[in-house]
């Protein structure tokens, strides 16, 4: 068993524990608790802990375990974005809206978990529905990077990630529809990895954004991602998006040699806007790759600046039909004795969402009213287009493509809250690759002013087993991964 504290241990150590019966679920289980009670108030990861359901959920792994079936990640503690629908349990989405919800089934992707005999400690904080950089805009206030309690922990899976760096699951998940995975992964200095858009089925994760939402894993170490996306990746009959494709064991494949790999940096990602110690960080990871062997081309996306417009378009569009079935009647929020059924609508969405959702629900309805229709959303799909060809242009010359995940590290919570424009172009780096449906992953590569900062790695459709190789490689000559902050170490 590693002598290292049990919160600071992979995915994979701690199941070879479980397996050969160093520690029981149970007493891994009440381990997190523990940290969760002594460090939430401080941090705000959860909104909701799960302590009975999980210490029962330990115990039937443990039972599993004593006869003798075992699965890779039986008895493991894991924490859930609060937009996956968890059955039993309320399934917020960082919402007023959804406050009182309670999730009558469970999501795919969880119940894929759950299935593999995991353990869920509870619901984690996020952006509301998703619709953020900072993990500013929660119903139930920020989330505090762990390496610095001043800043955010990036968003909008910011209690995903800063519950990874503090050392409160054993791994978590979160949901990228415009980097809302790797930026936030890449400010913990944590893994995120978003897969290719399909590969993980949709259904049972409030959608936000339905033609670029997808779920992923974060995690301490790429080996742990792969373990997870390994029971997260399917095809499931409920979700139409959701690709027929044969899920690879992503884990056999992580320890292929390097030599020869062809990596692209976009000159477009090391343009204005960069911070320079960002910037050196990335190119120092990158020169880990060249003494593995691997060959570096500077490759050009000539339509990266188009893409956070493109984005603000299909997004809040996608977004606004989305949430219009939020209407206070069926589910979630009601205001108090509404005069008739106009004033509830109007009451109901008005008193429950945040001002952000609001934003991008006006913008949203504008951009697909008759008239203005073909001059904003028909323009920003067509420019989609152009995005994903330029990848797959790219791609018929380098296996993977490298660069920044954000252009800076976490900035201090409020230093963006007035300036929407600044705070969008945060997602610059990781937004086309939503937009091309595309996997990407931020890994651990540096740090800058006590903060972490992540290195991007993007690949071809279907690729994650690449992505992951490439990824796990770095860490097996590296230790940015294992850092974590010197107060949360104990
Ligand atoms: N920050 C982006 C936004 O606010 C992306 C969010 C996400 O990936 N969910 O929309």
């Amino acid at each position: 068993m590693s002598n290292k504290p049990l919160h600071q241990q992979s995915l994979t150590e701690l199941s070879r524990s479980l397996q050969d019966g160093a520690i029981s679920s149970t007493e891994l289980t009440q381990h997190y608790l523990d940290r969760i009670k002594q460090l939430n108030g401080e941090l705000n990861c959860f909104i909701t802990v799960c302590e009975e359901q999980s210490l029962q959920q330990a115990n039937a792994a443990d039972r599993a375990i004593a006869a003798g079936n075992i699965k890779p990640l039986t008895g493991i503690p894991l924490a859930h974005k609060d937009l996956f629908c968890t059955e039993g349990v309320k399934t917020s989405c960082g919402s007023r809206m959804l406050d009182n919800w309670i999730a009558p089934y469970e999501s795919t992707m969880t119940g894929n978990l759950k299935a593999a005999g995991t353990v869920m400690l509870g619901k984690l904080n996020m952006d509301e529905f998703a619709m953020g950089g900072s993990n500013e805009n929660s119903y139930y206030g920020p989330v505090r990077n762990p390496w610095n309690r001043e800043v955010i922990p990036g968003g909008s899976s910011g209690g995903s990630a800063a519950a990874m760096a503090a050392g409160l699951a054993a791994a978590t998940t979160g949901s990228d529809t415009g980097g809302s995975i790797r930026q936030p992964a890449s400010m913990c200095g944590i893994t995120g990895l978003k897969p290719t858009y399909g590969r993980i089925s949709r259904w049972g994760m409030v959608a936000f954004a339905s033609s670029l939402d997808q779920a992923g894993p974060m995690t301490r170490t790429v080996e742990d991602a792969a373990l997870m996306l390994n029971v997260m990746a399917g095809f499931d009959p409920k979700d139409s998006t959701s690709m027929d494709r044969a899920v690879p064991d992503y884990s056999a494949t992580l320890n292929e040699p390097l030599k020869g790999l062809r990596i692209g940096l976009p000159k477009e990602y090391f343009a204005e806007g960069l911070d320079s110690r960002v910037e050196q960080t990335v190119r120092n990871a990158i020169a880990e790759y060249e003494k593995m062997g691997a060959t570096v081309k500077e490759i050009s996306l000539p339509h990266t600046h188009h893409s956070i417009a493109a984005y603000y378009v299909i997004a809040p569009a996608e977004a606004s039909t989305n949430l219009s079935r939020f209407d206070g009647v069926r589910f979630g929020y009601r205001c108090e004795e509404p005069k008739n059924l106009e004033d509830l609508y109007q009451r109901s969405r008005g008193e429950s969402f945040g001002s952000e959702v609001k934003n991008r629900i006006m913008i949203g309805t504008y951009a697909l009213s008759a008239g203005y229709y073909d001059a904003y959303y028909t323009k920003a799909q067509k420019i989609r287009r152009l995005i994903r060809d330029d990848f797959l242009r790219a791609f018929e010359e380098v296996d993977v493509i490298m660069g920044p995940t954000a252009p800076t590290p976490a900035f201090p919570i409020g230093a963006k809250a007035n300036d929407p424009v600044a705070m969008y172009l945060g997602d610059i780096f990781t937004i086309s690759t939503n937009l091309a449906g595309l996997p990407g992953m931020s890994i651990p590569a540096g740090m800058v002013d006590g903060l972490p900062v992540g290195l991007q790695i993007i690949a071809p459709h279907f690729e994650e087993a690449r992505l992951l190789n490439v990824g796990h490689q770095f860490q097996q000559t590296t230790d940015w991964h294992l850092r974590t902050p010197v107060d949360l170490r104990g």
